[in-house]
């Protein structure tokens, strides 16, 4: 599968690079997971917007799905104007007021996440993790139909069950929201040094640090990473490219 990162700041876009949101790719199927503010304009780099008919929403917070309305709202445009046949397909939590609006929107079928189950989307066998977050928020695992895997955490705490969950991925896009010796625990998140404690117990094949703060020096979380024995790491950088 083709991996592009649309998207990797906390918050708020940095100017034209927006927050989270990771395009999967493999044999025409086209999945976008999250999509926080500035992914709906971000995204038209790469594909067109009606491209696309799958998007799993890891949480409601705005920075992984400040934009989800955008996507609904265009794919209704084109559905009117006969340009697309088929509905925009959500996957996300049930809880939270998020969820309500993308029930109500036409053109768009939600597809609440149950936690415990996989769901199938042509080569893409997708499964979930509960995290320990301040809302409804799952990390999300994407095998192909070659056996390659991909995690990507999204916001949560450090959890030895996340270390299970990632284990022995070919790439796994980690939270770093946070600098070491901030505690994660009472902000919802990993700082860096436990995001590389997380891909090294993993054992993955490459870790991105991201979910990045504006603030400091971010080379700074590479540092903190690399306390750990991991093979690859490395900082997101909107418009990156893995092939796994
Ligand atoms: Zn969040």
């Amino acid at each position: 599968m083709k991996v592009t990162i649309v998207g990797m700041w906390n918050s708020f876009p940095n100017g034209t690079e927006p927050t989270s949101g990771y395009l999967l790719e493999k044999d025409g199927v086209r999945i976008l997971l999250d999509a926080g503010s500035g992914i709906a304009g971000g995204i038209q780099k790469y594909i067109g917007i009606h491209d696309l008919d799958y998007i799993i929403l890891s949480h409601y917070h705005h920075d992984h799905a400040g934009d989800a309305e955008a996507f609904m709202l265009a794919r209704r445009v084109a559905r009117q104007l006969k340009r697309v046949d088929r509905n925009l397909k959500i996957y996300g939590p049930e809880s939270g007021a998020a969820a309500k609006t993308i029930r109500r929107m036409k053109y768009t079928t939600f597809l609440p996440v149950k936690g415990h189950k996989a769901y199938t989307i042509g080569p893409f066998r997708v499964e979930f993790h509960r995290n320990e977050h301040s809302v409804e928020t799952y990390a999300i695992k994407v095998t192909d139909d070659n056996g390659a895997v991909f995690v990507h955490t999204s916001d949560t705490c450090y959890r030895g069950s996340l270390v299970r969950f990632s284990f022995g991925a070919d790439l796994l896009l980690v939270d770093s929201k946070l600098y070491e010796g901030f505690d994660g625990k009472v902000e919802g998140h990993m700082n860096a040094e436990e995001a590389g404690r997380l891909a090294s117990k993993a054992d993955v094949q490459q870790a991105v640090l991201t979910n990045l703060p504006h603030h400091g020096e971010r080379e700074v979380l590479l540092d903190s990473a690399k306390q750990h024995p991991v093979g690859k790491v490395m900082l997101a950088e909107a418009g990156m490219t893995f092939e796994i």
